[in-house]
């Protein structure tokens, strides 16, 4: 397939399919190495999952929403936000504290503080022995998260950049995880097991375990899946590196990054649906966007995109096949996705929601609010989706109100609130029907918003009185929005199946693609979803291997050496 039109084919070292910030990371890195970099967004706006805007700009003027991403946490485990000084590109991250509050039926509930001696008093209110138990769960936790970061900030086959993450602290942290083989087996054996298993091994009291339960479930799988026991680390993040949000709302993260690609040179264009990768002698050479302009790439193009939607949606087959005649089968067929989703409540509220059956404070919404009433409540909150069921007779949530700790996102004593409701892409017995098939109707995800809001009420009595204006978005309008398959905003799950070297499948699961200058970053690729920005800087480190491959194996290399010097030494 050729290029139309030569003369007025622009051309960039690297052409970047989406916005996303993951996208944006990758750009950023490549910028700063010397090369010229175009990114093109299907949106009017940058950002995929990681925007900030006025939803009801007419009903709710002022009132400024996240509809996708709100808690950043893993991009603080990583050096991204220091690598590339996005505080002097405008971000600020504000972290919250109290971090969690769960409330429970009986009157009783969760208040998880930064501090973990904090929230053992806390817990000591209801369970003295559980209060114990969960000092030691944050030290486990913390010593393996230790361990993981390293393997998280490298591509998953770079033996030498994985090493050069380990410095002395997270050597320490190798050290007390493993040990004789017993205990070598017995850390095998636990992340082997479910995040019920492993809540119920360590915890007694419900009132404790159900929001454990409920931020393992964030990783969108219910708590009783095996192999999924990392998912209980999830409460502990909360207490380092903490939970933390941009001022100014998630969006700022991605202005930050604009700030910094367009200073670098980088060009950005929105409402460019890329809807062909143009491969011209096994060689990916540029895009064709909607409309049929063309785009040059002299040495990349990147998909910010996930795996499924880049080799069956934007490649022509043959190119595909040419490279390898089994991938396409391999991709469609191997590559399944759960069917949970998210339907997404939005509301300006004149008054913060008020917990009066539980000792109403207000720094109980400073950080997330879980309506989780035990751990078979979450369980349902995730198995319902799976088999097509709404799980709205009783539901179970996840919500903010953002203006607490940052009252600038609403008109001055105004909030706004952010409902996060767990439910199915396609509904059983209704396929083919509503949006793209899947049985949603605006009456629909209204009827299943107004239950989420009865049970919030439940709680917050005055909720209802207080919404000025909402907005609903279902698992289907989710999908048309940002673009991912079925709705799943991690663009492939996030299990441990699909994690490291199988994300999104072990041939494609270091970046690159047997197409010679394609290469996959954002979501769908190593470490995953979520906001970290990881992905794209690991797939800016691969790219830039494969074009100077000995400055940056010695770079890697010095880099390692270095760590083991500061060990060695104790520095
Ligand atoms: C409701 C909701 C709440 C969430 N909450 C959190 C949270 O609190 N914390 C957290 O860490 N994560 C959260 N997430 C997940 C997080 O938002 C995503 O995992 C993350 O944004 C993925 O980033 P990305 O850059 O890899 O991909 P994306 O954000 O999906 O970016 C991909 C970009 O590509 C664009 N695109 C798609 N197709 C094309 C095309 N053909 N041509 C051009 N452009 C295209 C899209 O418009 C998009 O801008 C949430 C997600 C949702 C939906």
């Amino acid at each position: 397939m050729f290029l139309q039109g030569c003369l007025s084919v622009q051309t960039y070292d690297a052409v970047i399919i989406g916005a996303g910030h993951n996208g944006l990371v990758c750009a950023a890195y490549l910028l700063k190495a010397g090369y010229s970099v175009l990114l093109l967004e299907k949106r009017p706006i940058p950002g995929g999952g990681c925007t900030t805007e006025e939803l009801m700009p007419e009903e709710a003027p002022g009132f400024r929403f996240n509809p996708c991403a709100i808690d950043h946490v893993f991009i603080h485990l990583g050096p991204v936000v220091q690598e590339l000084q996005l505080e002097k590109y405008g971000l600020e991250y504000l972290y919250c504290d109290p971090v969690v509050f769960c409330p429970h039926p009986d009157g009783r509930y969760f208040l998880g503080r930064r501090s973990v001696e904090e929230t053992c008093a806390e817990i000591a209110r209801f369970s003295p022995r559980d209060a114990l138990k969960y000092a030691e769960f944050v030290d486990f936790w913390q010593r393996a998260i230790g361990v993981f970061i390293p393997l998280f900030n490298a591509p998953p086959k770079s033996l030498i950049d994985i090493a050069g993450n380990f410095d002395a602290a997270k050597l320490a942290d190798l050290g007390s995880i493993l040990g004789p083989p017993d205990k070598i087996l017995d850390f095998a054996q636990t992340m082997l097991t479910s995040p019920r298993e492993m809540i119920e091994e360590w915890f007694d009291c419900e009132v404790l375990k159900a929001p454990l339960a409920r931020l393992a479930g964030e990783l969108s799988t219910p708590p009783s899946q095996k192999n999924m026991a990392f998912g209980a680390m999830m409460m502990v993040t909360r207490h380092n590196p903490g939970l933390a949000r941009p001022r100014g709302g998630t969006g700022a993260l991605t202005q930050a990054l604009l700030n910094l690609v367009q200073s670098l040179g980088g060009v950005v264009l929105c409402d460019q649906n890329v809807e062909r990768v143009l491969v011209d002698d096994s060689r990916a050479v540029g895009v064709r966007v909607t409309g049929g302009t063309e785009y040059r790439a002299k040495h990349a193009v990147i998909s910010n995109i996930d795996a499924k939607r880049l080799f069956l949606h934007l490649l022509d087959p043959q190119d595909v096949d040419n490279a390898n005649p089994a991938l396409r089968e391999r991709v469609e067929r191997k590559i399944s996705g759960n069917n949970e989703a998210i339907l997404k409540i939005d509301c300006a509220l004149s008054e913060p929601p008020r917990f009066v059956h539980h000792n109403h404070q207000d720094e109980y919404l400073m950080g997330s609010v879980l309506i989780a009433d035990s751990v078979n409540h979450v369980e349902i909150a995730h198995n319902d989706p799976n088999v097509g069921k709404i799980p709205d007779a009783n539901p179970s949530m996840y919500l903010a109100v953002p203006t607490m700790r940052d009252p600038s996102m609403a008109p001055e004593g105004k909030h706004t609130l952010w409902i996060e409701f767990f439910a199915p892409y396609q509904i059983a017995g209704a396929e083919g029907t509503g949006l793209l098939g899947t049985g949603w109707t605006d009456e629909l995800k209204n009827q299943v918003a107004d239950r989420v809001i009865d049970k919030l009420a439940q709680y917050a009595p005055n909720v209802k009185d207080a919404i000025i204006a909402r907005k609903v978005e279902s698992p289907a309008e989710l999908s048309e929005r940002i673009g991912v398959l079925r709705g799943n905003y991690y663009h492939i799950d996030m299990t441990f199946d699909r994690m490291m070297f199988f994300r999104p499948l072990p041939e494609l699961a270091n970046y690159k693609t047997p197409i010679a200058g394609l290469y996959l970053t954002g979501a769908g690729t190593h470490p995953g979803g979520s906001i970290s920005g990881m992905p794209g800087r690991n797939c800016a480190r691969v790219f830039l291997h494969e074009q100077q491959p000995v400055l940056q194996t010695l770079k890697d290399a010095g880099k390692s050496l270095g760590s083991t010097v500061k060990s060695v030494l104790n520095l």
